[in-house]
């Protein structure tokens, strides 16, 4: 009888809407799927785009100038050249990405971008066009392809902030990520909560704060409608 050969349906990317959908044939996502768990929900996206948003790194529409494809091209082969990139921990020593690159190209519309694993495709929409969106449509592509936004995910992307943008940029993002219950992957190699570092705990005070000043006001204001 004739063999079928397994794939599974991965959503493509993430960073804002819904993205593409492809068929991506993976044996260690089959073998997830087969031991029941359910690999296709992706658990931590949502807190995850709530950190980027929130830690402060995302430059918003209104205030972007967008880099070319161009740029964009040049600054992803300048991050995957880097050594401390190639070392990163979770990565094997023959990633395909780090020996054939990842091709840049304009993504269809203003805004976000989708990823495609099979092919190492970044397709950027305007707004995707900057430094801390290109981290994270590299980290889809170091991460192994059945994580998601999960913490392998969500570690990559931070280490890839702090080569690249610096310590300050990784301990806005990795307070953001506490403040979201985000996992990582802690020294152990199993999934942990994010913690926040010394040097932004004042920061995780005042936005939990201003996030439960914001929620009071509008209970308020929804009490304030219901008496009427
Ligand atoms: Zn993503």
């Amino acid at each position: 009888m004739e063999k079928r050969v397994k794939s599974w349906r991965v959503a493509l990317e993430p960073c804002g809407d819904s993205g593409l959908i492809g068929r991506v044939p993976n044996p260690r996502l089959v073998k997830w799927v087969t031991e029941g768990r359910n690999m296709t929900r992706d658990k931590q996206r949502s807190r995850l785009y709530r950190a980027e948003r929130q830690c402060g790194l995302q430059v918003e529409k209104s205030k972007l100038e967008p880099m070319t494809i161009g740029e964009c091209q040049k600054f992803v082969n300048k991050v995957l050249e880097r050594k401390a990139v190639k070392d990163i921990k979770h990565l094997g020593k023959f990633h395909p990405v780090l020996n054939q690159g990842i091709l840049v190209e304009a993504g269809k519309g203003g805004g976000y971008a989708t990823y495609r694993y099979g092919r190492r495709i970044i397709s950027l929409g305007v707004w995707a066009r900057q430094p801390f969106i290109l981290l994270h449509e590299i980290a889809h592509h170091l991460a192994p392809s059945y994580v998601n936004h999960g913490p392998e995910f969500a570690s990559i992307f931070l280490k890839l902030t702090r080569q690249v943008l610096g310590k300050e940029a990784e301990e806005k993002l990795l307070a953001s990520y506490a403040l979201n219950g985000v996992q990582v992957i802690g020294k152990n190699g199993k999934p942990r909560k994010a913690r926040c570092p010394k040097s932004q705990k004042a920061w995780l005070e005042e936005t939990k704060w201003l996030i439960q000043s914001r929620k009071n006001l509008e209970r308020g204001l929804v009490e304030v409608s219901n008496d009427e």
